[in-house]
Parts: C-alpha cells; structure tokens; sequence
C-alpha cells in the first residue's frame, strides 16, 4: 500500500516571508533550482517540474488550471517560475526555498480560485506558484470507509475512483490528521480559507454510502408562469420542510422571450438531486412543495456519479470518463460574489432583483439550499459557521471577451450586492469561503494591524466567525 502506517498526511507551515532573511540572489531560479537540489533527499526532474517564462510551456502550464480568465490576461503579474513537485517532500523543500531566497509562495490544487489567488499575486511579488496538479493519487479503502486524497485531485477525480472501487459510495465531511501540529490546526483548516495555515498534502475522506439508484428533475418556471410567488415558496420549504434526500437549488437567469422585440423574462431554474427512486419523490415533492408540479416525466432515474454529471451540466450520455481529464469545461471572465439567507426574501425585493438581472448580459443567480445534516452540526463546531441559514446565494456575471468592460460588469454586481443588503445576514454580513471574493478586504502588504482584521471580520464573515474578545478599557 502507498501509504504508511505512520503519517501519510502531511501538514507544512510556512510562515510569512521576512525581507530580513531574505537574500538577493543574482537569479532567483537559479538559486532556487540549486537550493531544492541541495535540500531535497529524491531527486528532481527539473525539465519537467520547472516552468520559467522563458520556457515554451509556462503560459500552457500557468493556464491549465486556471478558471478565471480575469486572472490570466497580460496585464496579470505572472509568478518568476511554476514548481509542480512529484513528491511530497518537494513540497517542503519548496517552502524552505522560497523563505531563504524571499520570494513569496502561491500554492495551487485546482486552480478554482475565484479571484486567482492560487496563480496571481497582485502584492506580494515577486512570487513563485507551486503547483500541486501531479500529487493527485486517490487511494479509497472499503473496509475503512474512507479515502486518502492526494491535494492535486480534484473532486472529479476523486469522485470518479470512488465509484470505479466502490459502487455505492459518496463523501462526506473531511478529515485530516497531523503528526505534530495538533487538533487546533486540525479545526482551522476544515472552512478557515485554503492557504492561512500552511500547505496540505493529503486529505483523508469518510465515505458514506449512497443508493443504487437516485433521480434528478430540472423544472423550469417564468414569471409568466408564477416564478416569483413559487421561489418565494421555495424559500420556505426548501431547507426545513422537505425530505433530507432531496436537494433543490434554483438557477436564476434573464432570457429572450421573443428574439424580435427582444422581449425579456425571468428563468428560475429548479435542478434536484434526489437519493431515492421516482416513485418517493414525487411523494415528498407533492407533500411538501406541490406548488412546483413535478411530474414523472420532468424526472430521471439514474446512478449517483451520473447524476453528479448531471447537476455539472455534462450532456447527457457523456461517458464519467471524460471526469478524469481534469479539465476544466466551463471558463470565462467572471467576478462572483456571495450572501446567505436566514429569512425569506420579500416577493417585492425578488422583484427588484429581476429588475437588476435585466441589465446586464449574462448574469446568473443561484439559490443553495441549507438545512439537512448543514443545520445538525453546531455553528462552532468547525470554521464554517453558516449552519442557521435558509440558503445561500451566489450572484455571479461571466463575460467571454478579453476586451470587454470588466469595470462595468464589476460595478454592476457591486451595486446588485448593495441593494440585497437588507434581505440577508447582517452583522456580520456572510460570504462563503470557497466563493472567494477580495472586494470583502485584503491583507495589505505585512503591514495589516489585528485591529484592522478584526474590523474586517465583524462587518463580514467569510469563513471563521469573528473572535469575540471582552471589551478593554483604553489605556489613555
Ligand atoms: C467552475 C467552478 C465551480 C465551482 N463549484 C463549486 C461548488 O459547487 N461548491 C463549492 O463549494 N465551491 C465551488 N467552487 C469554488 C471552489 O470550491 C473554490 O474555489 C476552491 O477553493 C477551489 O479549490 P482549488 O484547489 O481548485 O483552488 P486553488 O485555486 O488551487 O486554491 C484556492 C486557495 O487555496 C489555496 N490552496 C490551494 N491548494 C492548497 C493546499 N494544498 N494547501 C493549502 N492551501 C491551498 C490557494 O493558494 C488559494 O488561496 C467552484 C469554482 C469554480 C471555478
């Protein structure tokens, strides 16, 4: 077996660059190359885990991964050298490297970053990404009803290997564990935001299992049709009232009615996943949300790796081999921005956001439903804390040319957040933490005080609650 008895997860901190130990090396990727040699014990093939710019695949490389094409235009500043390590160890190496010679380190799994941060670094420069896209072994254990996941797998990945060992399998919440850094560390990484606490290498998976056969339905509603009085329904019944196998989220988008006036209306986009047959589906939806009129024929019965397909927008007969590319499918120029939801949004204020989509070309709003095993886990039990909330929104607008007026579709959404302020969490305001979004506040340059993060933490909260500390008295 590849993994150990001791530890096969390692957890590397690397602590903020000081610039007074840091050298100035004639080249810094020939100091670089020079100090991962001399400090690692295997040996690295270098033409072909270091990607200079000068070199023919750098952009191809920086490229793969990355899904935001904001982030890869010219303009972008781009790392002095890409490190993709074949082995754990390289990793470490790595990070020792990058404190000795100074230079900043990004360290990239997927490259889904929202704002680029695993590839982009637009104030620490010059900065180095270490790429972690080769550590991608999935090793899953029936008998343990767990999986070691390797940082570089995706979740396509790792979910198309359950399937092929184990049929009838899904995961569930994340494990990890650490040799020396303690359960304190160990809290902070499951929802504290990818790269606070240091470098991760391998995650350890419990696996629960799944039916042999779930069922999925897209049902699409206009406001001709009733779509706002229905999502102001679905708002109800979606976290609380319906059955905890079944799980609705509403895609919300403008499109053209008639293409001659061009004549817009509202799409709200209702996709499920249910882990079950057709037959109890329909029993929960006509019990508990009979307002949206399923019918048999609006549903597919089908295995639980297709119905993840399915719900990722894959065209329907595409083989889950197509899973293990690790591609990305889907990229565009985006900026997306997020809020979560404790009580029903006003069908008056969902008219005001209808009236909003119709500005822009190509926004899209997504309703995620919470409730289920999210509401049974306390709000302290890990950092994500957003456990007594209806659903999540996430607003987003995409753009497919270089050229076009990202200013104006960034102000566009800023001005949609501001205008849903008061129908969402407040003090603190919410945002989730994997949809990254840097206009909620960023570190400036080693120089950002506790005050001035602890202020950022009460007006937002993105990922670990804010620290509620005893008030002080002043010392004037
Ligand atoms: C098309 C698309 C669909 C998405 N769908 C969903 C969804 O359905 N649900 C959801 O929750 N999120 C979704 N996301 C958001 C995604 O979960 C987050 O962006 C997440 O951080 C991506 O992980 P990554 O490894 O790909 O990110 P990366 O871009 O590689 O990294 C993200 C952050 O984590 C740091 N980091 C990367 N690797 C490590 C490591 N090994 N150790 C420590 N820090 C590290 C990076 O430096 C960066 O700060 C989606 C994103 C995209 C682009």
């Amino acid at each position: 077996m590849m993994l150990s008895n001791s530890w096969i997860f390692s957890f590397f901190l690397f602590s903020l660059l000081s610039s007074s130990c840091a050298q100035r090396p004639s080249s810094k990727q020939s100091s670089f190359v020079q100090c991962l040699s001399s400090h690692s014990n295997v040996s690295i093939p270098f033409s072909t885990t270091f990607f200079a710019p000068n070199s023919s695949a750098f952009t191809t490389i920086l490229n793969s991964t990355a899904q935001n094409l904001r982030y890869v235009v010219p303009s972008m500043p781009k790392p002095e050298f890409i490190f993709t390590p074949t082995h754990d160890s390289q990793v470490q190496t790595a990070v020792i490297c990058s404190k000795q010679l100074g230079i900043h380190l990004r360290v990239r799994s997927g490259g889904h970053d929202y704002e680029g941060v695993s590839y982009v670094s637009q104030i620490e420069t010059p900065f180095i990404v270490v790429d972690l896209a080769k550590l991608r072994s999935v090793n899953v254990d029936i008998q343990a009803n767990s999986a070691w996941i390797q940082a570089g797998a995706t979740v396509v990945k790792f979910t198309t290997e359950l399937q092929r060992k184990a049929k009838l399998m899904a995961s569930q919440p994340v494990f990890a564990q650490f040799r020396h850094h303690g359960k304190d560390l160990f809290w902070a990484i499951r929802g504290g935001g990818g790269a606070s606490f240091g470098i991760i290498l391998w995650w350890k998976i419990k696996l629960v299992p799944v039916p042999s056969t779930v069922t999925v339905f897209t049902v699409a509603r206009t406001l001709e049709q009733g779509a706002t009085k229905l999502l102001h329904r679905y708002q109800q019944v979606a976290a609380t009232e319906l059955d905890e196998d079944l799980f609705i989220r509403v895609l919300i988008q403008p499109t053209v009615i008639d293409t001659k006036s061009g004549n817009k209306t509202i799409t709200t986009l209702y996709q499920a996943q249910f882990l079950g047959g057709v037959k109890r589906l329909l029993q929960v939806m006509q019990t508990g949300f009979p307002e949206l009129n399923v019918t048999r024929k609006d549903c597919t019965q089908t295995s639980w790796l297709k119905s993840v397909m399915y719900i990722a927008g894959y065209a329907n007969g595409t083989r889950p081999e197509v899973l293990l590319q690790g591609k990305p499918t889907f990229k565009s120029y985006f900026k997306a921005k997020s809020d979560f939801v404790k009580d029903p949004i006003p069908e008056s204020a969902l008219e005001g956001l209808w009236k909003r989509l119709f500005e822009q070309a190509s926004p899209l709003v997504i309703f995620n439903p919470y409730g289920g095993m999210m509401s049974k886990i306390s709000e302290s039990e890990i950092p994500f804390p957003h456990r007594k909330v209806l659903f999540k929104i996430q607003y987003l607008t995409a753009w497919q040319a270089a050229n076009e007026n990202t200013e104006k579709h960034i102000n566009w959404i800023r001005k949609l957040y501001n205008y849903m302020a008061p129908y969402v969490t407040k003090s603190p305001r919410q945002a989730y933490v994997n949809y990254r979004d840097l206009d909620l506040g960023i570190n400036k340059k080693r120089n950002t005080s506790f005050t001035e993060a602890s202020a950022w933490g009460n007006r937002h909260e993105q990922s670990i609650p804010p620290l509620l500390l005893p008030a002080r008295r002043s010392r004037n």
